[in-house]
Order: structure tokens, then sequence, then C-alpha cells
């Protein structure tokens, strides 16, 4: 996975001076054994560090600046152990630029009916703590996450895993650089987008190039270079030369290996981490890029086609989120109509994410139907079965919407010997007729990032964080 900084979440736990030092001692020690037993037993995808007890608006302010200030945190969670005066979490909170997870959790499990007294309760008032604690998130309109029960629960781990994923998506999200290689495809609607609105809604930063800076990076590629990939290549898929004679197949190996250092060369010298190509410039390019754009999904690059920067960035942010498992950009091409066997075929012309490949991939060079350049190389394979969701950016004039449809994804049984594309097969949910009638209504595009690793909730959570419209099909 194209690198990422190592991130950690901190947790902040609050309360007051009422109670005295010994029960501030209390509060201190039962964090720190929580915040043990989460890291231990939640399978967290990111480490949880214990940060501070906060009994002041000062010292929730200063760690609330710090929380802002240190690149390697991605977000801070925050547990009410007894009763914190929300008026004190004001200045702090009102600062703070990072996701936020309120924790309604308490120590015990059980109330010691035999045991409980004052001393009890005044330690153990999380029940009470929250509420004063919410109401100000509340007023303060704050996007924050809450999770609600004991922090030995197995769906409290899971909530809060999902929100760590959803946090990364957000601070990373800051990070996104797209290079456009050409501009949208031309008279596409559902491509375009108001590139200034997506720098301050979700910090992405979208450059042009002309086709000819990447031509030009490309010819610096050296047979050398280009033949250590080609043996790479030959030993991670097979290779099929189906009607081409050796020589013919190899060279357009080669051209498409020259791309992909060319490209990835490029990308690195800039901090880009996604990118779009346009077949309608391709000016100075032998092929479309194709095994190139495959193999740079592969170590984490974002990617679309046909200019579509929106879903470049999105398909970025999606694998940074999924630890780039599973997950990437997608197409809806054609329908299987069939009464009771519905589903979408999807694909792309060439450039289908290998990170879906469930069989080993093989590299096919084949005459392409548009663009008219040389047959490009490209990876075919078919996509793996299981549960997952598409995402879909729309920019509606006015403001962005993002779209999610969850589907069952299925491995082709027929064999399509003709068809020199990688494919998977998609059954969307509730039903066929209803996925389907409900996306084109809400204006769902067919380019979309798909995933098989996260849920529902991370997506949506990522969503709140941005502010940004959702609809959802389930
Ligand atoms: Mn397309």
């Amino acid at each position: 996975m194209l690198k990422t900084e190592e991130k950690v979440f901190w947790l902040v736990v609050g309360s007051q001076h009422l109670y005295g030092p010994e029960t501030l001692e209390q509060v201190e020690d039962h964090t720190k054994e929580m915040v043990e037993s989460l890291n231990k037993e939640a399978n967290f995808p990111y480490p949880l560090e214990y940060k501070a007890l906060v009994t002041t608006a000062d010292e929730i302010k200063d760690v609330m600046k710090e929380v802002n200030y240190q690149d390697k945190v991605a977000g801070v969670v925050t547990w009410m152990h007894t009763f914190s005066p929300a008026k004190l979490w004001i200045p702090g909170t009102k600062l703070l630029q990072k996701p936020l997870l309120h924790l309604a959790t308490q120590y015990h499990k059980e109330i010691p009916w035999d045991s409980i007294d004052m001393d009890f309760m005044n330690l153990n008032q999380s029940a009470h703590g929250d509420r004063e604690y919410g109401f100000i998130n509340a007023r303060l309109r704050l996007n924050n996450k809450i999770v609600v029960g004991h922090y030995q629960d197995p769906d409290v781990h899971k909530e809060m895993s999902d929100w760590m994923l959803s946090a990364i998506g957000f601070v990373e999200s800051q990070n996104i650089k797209v290079a456009r290689f050409g501009d949208n495809m031309r008279n596409v609607g559902v491509t375009e987008g108001d590139k200034v609105e997506a720098a301050i809604q979700f910090g992405w930063t979208v450059d042009y190039y002309g086709i000819g800076d990447l031509v030009e990076e490309m010819s610096h590629v050296t047979d050398e270079e280009i033949q250590e990939t080609f043996e790479e290549c030959s030993n991670m898929y097979d290779m099929e030369y189906r009607d081409n004679d050796q020589d013919f197949f190899e060279e357009h190996v080669k051209d498409q290996i020259r791309i992909e250092i060319g490209l990835r060369r490029f990308l690195e010298r800039g901090g880009y981490t996604a990118f779009t190509t346009n077949f309608e410039d391709l000016h100075g390019m032998k092929q479309l890029p194709g095994m190139a754009v495959q193999r740079l999904n592969a170590e984490g690059y974002g990617f679309a086609g046909e200019g579509d920067w929106k879903t470049a960035a999105l398909d970025r942010l999606m694998k940074v989120m999924a630890n780039n498992i599973s997950t990437g950009f997608m197409e809806d091409y054609t329908y299987n109509m069939t009464k009771g066997n519905e589903y979408i075929v999807q694909s792309h012309m060439l450039e289908v994410d290998p990170t879906f490949a469930e069989t080993k991939p093989r590299v096919v060079v084949n005459p392409l139907g548009i663009g008219d350049k040389e047959d490009p190389a490209r990876l075919v394979f078919d996509g793996k079965a299981g549960e997952g969701l598409t995402v879909s950016m729309l920019d509606m004039g006015t403001h962005y919407r993002l779209m999610v449809n969850t589907f069952t994804a299925e491995t082709p049984k027929e064999d399509a010997p003709n068809l020199p594309v990688a494919r998977v097969i998609w059954k969307p949910n509730p039903d066929f007729k209803t996925g389907i009638k409900k996306w084109i209504q809400a204006g769902g595009g067919h380019h979309t990032v798909a995933t098989l690793v996260l849920s529902l909730d991370v997506i949506l959570d990522w969503a709140k964080l941005v502010d940004i419209e959702t609809v959802v099909i389930d």
C-alpha cells in the first residue's frame, strides 16, 4: 500500500475537581485500564493512546490544540467517567479540527447492588456526564460520532474501529492530490464538478497536466528498467499470447511498462496519490494506459478514466480507509436481465482494479475499439465474490451528493473467451429493479468506487465529517 503516515488516536477523559483528588486518581487509573483493554481486545486498525484527564477549560483547550497540531493524531475519543460541566468544553471543542468520538461507556458492567453507595454513584456517573457533554456537542453542531455500550463489548469495538477508518479518511482526504492528464471526456456530464468546492469541502488538490508532460517523463525510462519490470510481471501474471506472436506481444507489454514507470515517477515527484487519463487525449502515446493504471492501483494510487477526477480522488480516499484491500474504480457496463438472475456486469475498457482479482491476472494484448492507438496491454481476471457497496460522487450544481448502493458480488460462472477485460458481477440491493431505478433517479454515476471490505457506517461517518448529502440504497 502506498505509504501514509502512521496515525494514532487519543483518549481524553473528562471530570471536575468537585470530587477530590482521590476520585480523580481512580478515574485516571480506570481510564488507563480501559485503554489497555481496548488496545488488547478490540483489534483496532490504529492504536488508541491515553492522553489526559482534563478538569478545567484551559486543560481541555490545550489538549484540543495539540490534537490539531500533531500530524500523527487522527482524532480524539472522549469519555465522561464522572460529571464534567460542559461549559468547560466549549473553548477547546470549538478549536478542534479533527474527528471526535464520544464514547458513552462506563467502568463497571453491572450495578453492584449489595455495595453501591453515593461514593460509587459520584465516581461512576457516565449516564449523567454523557448527557451534559452531549448537549454542548449538539449545540455546537459538531459532526461527532457517539458510540454507546460497555467498553468490553465487541459491538463497541467494531463501531469504534469503523469510526477510526472514517477519521483516517477525513484526515488523509486533506492530502489527496490528483494529477489529471487531459480534461474530462468531451460531452460527458457526470464526471464534471466544482474543483474549488472539492478543495474546501474535502481537501482535494486537483491539478491539470498536458499528456505531453507524461510523454516527456516516459522518454527518460531506460530499457533496463523496462526489462526488470517485465520480468516481475512474468512472475506475477500469466502471459497470454493468444493470436499475437511473441515479439509483438512483448513489445506491446513493454510499451505499457514504459507508461507505468513514467507515470509512477511523475506522480511521486509531484506528491500525487491519484490520477486520471482520457483516451481522447493521447498525443505522443502509443497506447492508452491499461496495465500501467492497474499496477498503480495495486500500489494504492487512486484512478478513474475519462478525466473523472472526483472518482479518482474518491478511489484514493476509499483505498486509504480500506488499506487497499478489494477496493477500486468500477463502471456499470451491461445488464443480464434473465428473470430471477438479474445482474450488472462491472468492468471498464481496460483499467479494472486488480485488488478485486479472484483469479490470477493474465496479461492480454488486444485491440481497443476506441482511442485509435496501438493494442494496449491489460490485466484480465474475474472478480471476487462477497457483500460490498459502491459509491458515486455527484455535483448537483448547488452541492455535492454522495450515493451508496450495497450489492452482492458474484464470480462469473461462464467463460467469456472473447472478452479481453476484467469483469465482476453485481446484484444490487434491495433488488435489481429497485436498486437501479433509485440509483438512476438520484443521478448516480456510471463511474463508482466499490469496496468489499468497508462497511456502510465507515462511508456514512466520513460523509458526516465532510457535511456531504448522502443517498443510501440498501
Ligand atoms: Mn468510464
